[in-house]
């Protein structure tokens, strides 16, 4: 390090030493050796709103509006340290006063603004748009408690509320505030943001509507509540349970609070720019995530028409040059469609201009696959984006090509070149230099800091692959994060690990397209294996995270089924010293952050064409673990970047499933009758030994579903699975080999930064 650099490093320690010792002295009236943890918590807090205030914002004539129902932006505190280059300084002066930052780290709550991956994708994006200055913003709704808290009780999930907010948090109230009408009812929103910080760049903003009449006291025991009453439950939760028709209007009441909000924040900013409306499109552009934001679209189109003299026309073709859509998901009962009564209750102002959108296109095409307002009076929000926005996205190749050959075919015969595909991504700076400092530390030992801004640079580490010396660093460091959250998992779960075992992994939503219950079989088979005394040449540790929705009830029997496994396996004192099953409660990011690192086997195995991308799979590859998967999703990309030596794919192809749901022809029956392997494993399920430790009910009803439904094709896959995996295990004790594979994948990662995403964006649909 130069002079010069030096002395700037420590003025830079100094300034931050003095900031946070004058922070905790105004705030608390205490020194920072004298403040208690959570003191020192909010002081940071203030230094990085501090210190973000002094950062220029990122602007421009166009700018981005990332409309999402969900940002799953995890805690902030550790990410907007590193962001502002300020972590290690800020850990040296705490050091120095006898507190450790990564202990204050754990006192942030973490806000629970989204289910998943699509929630995270979001956040990652808005890391990327303003690490690359680009000008954008999220905007969204601000969930007082979000998703649920997941807790096991009685081996079955149960959901509780999730307080996030607290006195000091990042959240800053604006003085920005809009009336929102549903019919004759009006209630007035409130503005909040969160700063994003670029990496080493601008700041840019998280917008969050709020309403200013919501009543958390209405929350009775769970996260059960009174949902007639708008105006007091509006923001309450994320996604609160709609299997009945109160929680679906209730999500319509959402979806519509939020794209009016942001309707009003767009057009208040045209107005203050002096843009002109008519050209829009050349100052702003809606990237509409997933069909949540959809409303959007016939919203400006009817503000354009009854208050800024448009004709229809001119309003559908300015609307349309604005707003671009992205795919998420193929699944048929997760694209949106809302009986137009349900429109007529919510937002009667709307249904007019549905109603007209639907019958321009009814006047063009007479294909039924087309139809915005289908045969039974549903819109289908999807077919309203794609007809009146200028870009279609999938978030992976597989799944572009399928929503192109398949699943939108008729739409693509009609609108080619609104297709594009844009594989997803993870930011780079939570996923490595947050999540696994260590790692990120001898990456840079070995190839300088390049790749923290280019993240191809990783690719620089394939010339060691012969390096003997390095490849034994790489596994210490995984030994060190496997110790870390075996430390972790005993204070959380109560359970101990063994750090030799092999770590297998598989956190993620829980669905049967993800297919955890396959996991589950292999277990349940090996538990059977050992008990036949024919034991693994070393344990194994079977970790799984996962929260269900509340109303999907095969999705909390197959928790059921994984928790009962874990009672049966952990108990056991002939296999529990070679087999051991954790279900980690509340999976949230923070946990992912934990577990990620420390992974060996990274289980991605979704039935193929069903997981539109995937980007677990991409978090786990950058950490060093070895990805066991289906051809899905991204999985079919990361598998042509490592190439067949550095993955294990197994399980058939997505268009032979695709046309086994076509023919009709998978029968699960047929597979449990021809292999004893697979019907010694699903029988288990409803065997002595499981209903000792579980309820009949849910095992009964999953054992039932498995041989007469099926619906995802778990017994498909399974034998290829458990051979695929068994020969993993056996590779895994070829340690040579194990780490050159851990080294390519950490390699060949840099393709899944988000920073390539935005600005595949931002050159093919944006362009700002
Ligand atoms: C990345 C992430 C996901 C998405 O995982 P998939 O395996 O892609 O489904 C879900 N939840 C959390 C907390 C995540 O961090």
């Amino acid at each position: 390090m130069r002079l010069e650099e030096t002395i700037q490093r420590e003025i830079l320690e100094q300034r931050v030493g003095q900031e946070l010792e004058s922070l905790t002295q105004r705030l608390f009236g205490k020194s920072v050796e004298e403040a208690s943890d959570k003191e020192v918590y909010v002081a940071l807090l203030y230094l990085v709103k501090g210190l973000t205030d002094a950062t220029v914002p990122n602007d421009g004539e166009k700018k981005v509006y990332y409309i999402s129902a969900e940002f799953l932006i995890g805690k902030l505190l550790s990410n907007n340290l590193i962001n502002l280059d300020i972590y290690d300084k800020v850990e040296a002066v705490l050091k120095s006063k006898g507190k450790e930052l990564s202990r204050i780290e754990e006192l942030e709550p973490e806000p629970s603004l989204g289910n998943g991956g699509l929630g995270r994708l979001a956040a990652c994006f808005l890391d990327s748009i303003a690490t690359l200055g680009l000008p954008g913003e999220g905007i969204g709704l601000n969930y007082h408690f979000g998703l649920f808290r997941q807790v096991f009780k009685d081996r079955r999930q149960s959901a509780e509320k999730n307080e996030w907010i607290e006195e000091n948090s990042w959240l800053n109230r604006t003085d920005i505030s809009f009336e929102v009408c549903f019919g004759e009812q009006k209630v007035v929103s409130r503005l909040y943001d969160i700063d994003v910080i670029g990496y080493e760049n601008g700041v840019n903003k998280l917008r969050l509507f709020d309403i200013e009449s919501v009543d958390e006291s209405i929350v009775k025991e769970g996260i059960r509540f009174d949902k007639g009453d708008i105006a007091k439950n509006l923001t309450l939760f994320l996604y609160p349970d709609d299997s009945d028709e109160a929680g679906q209007l209730l999500r319509i009441y959402q979806q519509y609070f939020m794209v009016s909000n942001a309707a009003q924040l767009i057009l208040l900013e045209m107005k203050e720019k002096q843009h002109d409306l008519r050209k829009m499109y050349e100052h702003a552009v809606i990237q509409i995530n997933d069909t949540h934001p959809s409303l959007i679209i016939p919203e400006l189109i009817r503000i354009l028409v009854n208050d800024k003299a448009f004709t229809m026309e001119e309003a559908i073709r300015v609307v349309g040059k604005t707003c671009a859509y992205t795919n998420h998901t193929i699944l048929a009962e997760a694209l949106e469609k809302w009986p137009l009564s349900y429109l007529e209750k919510v937002v009667p102002q709307l249904v007019p201009i549905i109603q007209e959108l639907s019958d321009r296109v009814a006047a063009k095409y007479s294909d039924p696959a087309v139809q915005i307002i289908d045969g039974d009076g549903r819109v289908c929000m999807a077919h309203m984006d794609i007809h009146y926005g200028f870009s279609v996205n999938g978030v992976a190749a597989i799944h572009t090509e399928i929503l192109k050959n398949t699943e939108l075919h008729a739409f693509y015969r009609i609108y080619p070149e609104k297709f594009n595909n844009k594989t997803n991504g993870i930011t780079f700076r939570r996923w490595l230099l947050s999540c696994n400092r260590e790692l990120a530390a001898l990456i840079e030992e070995k190839i300088g800091n390049g790749y923290q801004r280019d993240a191809m640079e990783l690719e620089k580490l394939l010339a060691f692959a012969g390096d003997r010396e390095f490849l034994e660093k790489l596994e210490a460091v995984k030994m060190h994060k496997k110790k870390e959250l075996a430390a972790y998992v005993r204070e959380k779960e109560g359970i101990a690990l063994c750090t030799d075992s092999v770590f297998d992994i598989q956190v993620k939503r829980l669905h049967e397209y993800k297919r955890q219950q396959m996991n589950a079989l292999y277990i349940i088979h090996k538990y059977l294996e050992i008990k036949d005394g024919k034991k693994p040449a070393r344990p194994i540790t079977f970790l799984f995270g996962a929260k269900a929705a509340p109303a999907y009830v095969i999705a909390q029997d197959i928790i059921h089924l994984l928790l009962v496994l874990q009672e049966i396996v952990n108990h056991d004192p002939d296999v529990r010293d070679y087999m051991k099953v954790v279900m980690v409660e509340n999976y949230n990011v923070s946990y992912a952050e934990k577990l990620i690192p420390a992974c060996d086997i990274s289980e991605q195995i979704s039935l193929a064409s069903k997981e539109a991308s995937g980007t677990g799979n991409m978090k786990f590859m950058l950490n060093g673990a070895v990805t066991l998967g289906t051809s899905d999703g991204a999985n079919v990309e990361i598998h042509e970047l490592v190439g067949d030596d550095n993955i294990y794919i197994f399980g058939e192809k997505s268009e032979q499933v695709i046309g086994h749901y076509q023919k009709g022809d998978y029968v699960s029956k047929q597979y449990y009758k021809k292999s004893p392997v697979i019907r010694r494993a699903v029988d288990f399920i409803v065997g002595p030994v499981a209903g000792k430790a579980g309820h009949k009910e849910n095992l009964e009803r999953l054992h039932r579903e498995l041989l007469e439904k099926d619906w995802f094709m778990t017994l498909l896959d399974l034998e290829d699975y458990i051979r695929t995996k068994d020969r993993m295990l056996a590779d895994f004790e070829d340690r040579e080999k194990w780490q050159k594979m851990m080294l390519v994948n950490i390699a060949k990662a840099g393709y899944f930064s988000s920073d390539r995403t935005i600005a595949e964006y931002n050159r093919d649909i944006w362009k700002l």
